[in-house]
């Protein structure tokens, strides 16, 4: 230690002792100071301690201090000077990087002795003092130099590490996941604010009472302790889900936990565990209403598309209906055709008269001529007699040949049959037969039942059917008080509707109900008796059957019976 030679002189020793302790209470003044306020007094205090002429010093900007530059001199020099003298100062110390050296005296004449003393912070830190005296300067200068710029650096560092340490804490304290730091045993050592108020944590006696493990929920501590705290020891880190539990309400929080170890970075030795951890309920929150939403956004989807497939097939059916509207329309054309000329059949009666009275005369006229010949005397010859009958039979088959030609005419039509709806057939004869031949007044009630809707049937023929029926019955009712017309559908069983056409008309005598549905028999003037009789053939065409009964009270029912089409 050269300097101690230099202290053999009590005064000199006094006086270094003195310094040194000065400068011992220095970094307990600078506690609250800047890194110029910092450099300021080390140049203040080395000034006169090392009886310098200039003391330089120079600190580099550090995070939120900016440079410090401060020289402080002996002798008052102009604050232009003071910047000239700075400036060489300044390249002096930057130039040689030797400890000692002299320099051109910028303070005045002669030279100037300049002792340098580095300070911890890399680049040009340092402190520069410089001295017109020749001695300058002494092991004593030095040191004291060495010990002012060890402790203004630490000071500076400490100021900083503080400021750093601040921050970090601001950071930790107001960041909104849960951190924590605990003992390897598991003991709490810091909690965050997050964490007590994640946790529902009253203060930190409760928590020093309490264990890292009994964060988390009853089943999890366990896991936790068990499985995940050797991996955290082991590897220095586990990352996942665990379960933590609020102390006052009990309820459950997921949490994202990055727990990991921390190790002295001296001897590399765990010291402490720590976490930080994210409370994951807004994020399932989000989850499960994103889920939601999809799940909503796709029913709507869904139902939109079923509406849209509804209003598709709405206006399919629409298209459909208009077409079948189309072809009623045509088939309602053709069977007024058909009505007409089942009405005009009346009127046709005189000339089949005609045709028929021909062939009947004919044949009435050859079995008078067959007997008056048997009958006669002497008789005439057998063969003569056969030849009569022979014509007589001619005539017979050709009134057959005319009488089934008019069937035919009647009940020429189309024999396709297809699924039906039994009340719009019905309400189109209805029309058709009061069109035809005018209700005279009745009352005309319909009456269908939802559950015998459809039927198989060739539509034409059966609309013909039902016009022969009600023409009938008003035809009946002309002459009646009680004008009442009654058409009913009805689903009798599993299997068959029935159609009844019940009036209040004349009713029927029994001699005429038993050849009823017989051709030619009829009441009417002008009748010709083939109505009921082709109305049987097509409801037996049909596979149904029609029947007649007396209206209880007056009047006639007749009854059609169809089967329920095999598809219902
Ligand atoms: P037409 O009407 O040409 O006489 P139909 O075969 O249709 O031929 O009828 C046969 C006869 O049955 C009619 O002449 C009439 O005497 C009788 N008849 C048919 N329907 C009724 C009814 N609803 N009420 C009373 N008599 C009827």
């Amino acid at each position: 230690m050269p300097w101690v030679d230099e202290l053999s002189e009590p005064q000199e020793l006094r006086r270094c002792i003195r310094d040194l302790v000065a400068l011992s209470t220095l970094p307990a003044i600078w506690k609250g100071y800047n890194s110029r306020q910092i450099a300021d007094s080390a140049a203040a205090a080395l000034l006169s301690m090392l009886n310098a002429d200039v003391i330089y010093v120079s600190v580099p900007g550090l995070r939120d201090e900016p440079a410090a530059d401060v020289m402080r001199t002996s002798q008052a020099v102009s604050s232009r000077s003071s910047d000239h003298v700075e400036r060489i100062l300044r390249r002096a110390w930057r130039g040689r990087r030797e400890q000692i050296s002299t320099i051109d005296n910028p303070l005045g004449k002669g030279t100037l002795r300049i002792a340098a003393a580095p300070m911890g912070f890399g680049g040009d830190a340092g402190i520069l003092a410089g001295s017109v005296n020749p001695q300058f300067p002494s092991e004593t200068h030095r040191l004291l130099l060495g010990i002012a710029a060890t402790h203004a650096t630490l000071a500076m560092q400490r100021r900083h590490a503080e400021a750093e340490q601040r921050r970090l804490v601001s950071v930790i304290e107001r960041s909104s996941e849960f951190i924590g730091f605990a003992h390897l045993d598991g003991r709490p050592q810091y909690l965050n604010k997050a964490a007590f108020e994640l946790l529902g944590l009253s203060g930190i006696e409760q928590v020093q009472r309490l264990n890292i493990f009994d964060f988390m929920a009853p089943d999890e501590g366990t896991r936790a302790h068990r499985e995940l705290l050797p991996i955290v020891m082991g590897t220095g880190r586990w990352l996942g889900e665990l379960n933590f539990r609020h102390f006052k309400t009990g309820e459950i929080i997921p949490f994202l936990v990055d727990w990991f170890r921390i190790d002295d970075p001296r001897t590399g030795r765990p010291t402490n565990m720590a976490t930080v951890s994210r409370d994951l309920r807004p994020q399932k929150k989000l989850e499960s209403d994103l889920r939601r939403l999809n799940d909503t956004l796709e029913q709507r989807v869904a139902e939109r598309t079923s509406e849209l497939q509804e209003a598709l097939r709405r206006l399919t059916l629409e298209a459909e209906e208009r077409g079948r509207a189309d072809v009623r329309a045509q088939k309602s054309q053709l069977a007024l055709l058909h009505a007409s000329r089942l009405s005009a059949a009346g009127q046709m009666a005189g000339a089949l008269a005609h045709e028929l009275n021909q062939p009947l005369t004919a044949f009435t006229n050859s079995v008078s001529a067959g007997r008056r010949m048997m009958a006669s005397d002497p008789p005439h010859r057998v063969d003569t007699v056969r030849d009569i009958l022979g014509e007589a039979a001619e005539q017979a088959l050709r009134a057959g040949e005319i009488i089934r030609r008019l069937r035919e005419f009647v009940t020429r039509g189309e024999t396709e049959k297809r699924i039906e709806n039994l009340p719009d057939l019905i309400r189109e004869a209805n029309g058709l037969a009061s069109a035809g031949i005018g209700a005279h007044g009745a009352t005309v009630r319909l009456s269908f039942d939802p559950h015998a809707e459809a039927v198989l049937a060739n539509r034409i023929q059966l609309q013909q059917v039902m016009l022969n029926l009600i023409r009938n019955a008003h035809e009946a009712m002309e002459k009646s008080e009680w004008r009442e017309l009654e058409v009913v559908t009805a689903r009798l069983d599993d299997e068959s509707i029935e159609i009844t056409v019940a009036d209040r008309g004349s009713g029927l005598p029994d001699n005429i109900v038993e050849h009823l549905f017989e051709p030619f028999h009829t009441t009417k003037i002008d009748g010709m008796g083939l109505g009921l009789s082709i109305c049987r053939s097509i409801v037996e065409a049909h596979h149904g059957k029609l029947g007649y009964e007396p209206n209880c009270g007056g009047g006639a029912i007749f009854r059609v019976t169809l089967p329920v089409p095999l598809e219902q």
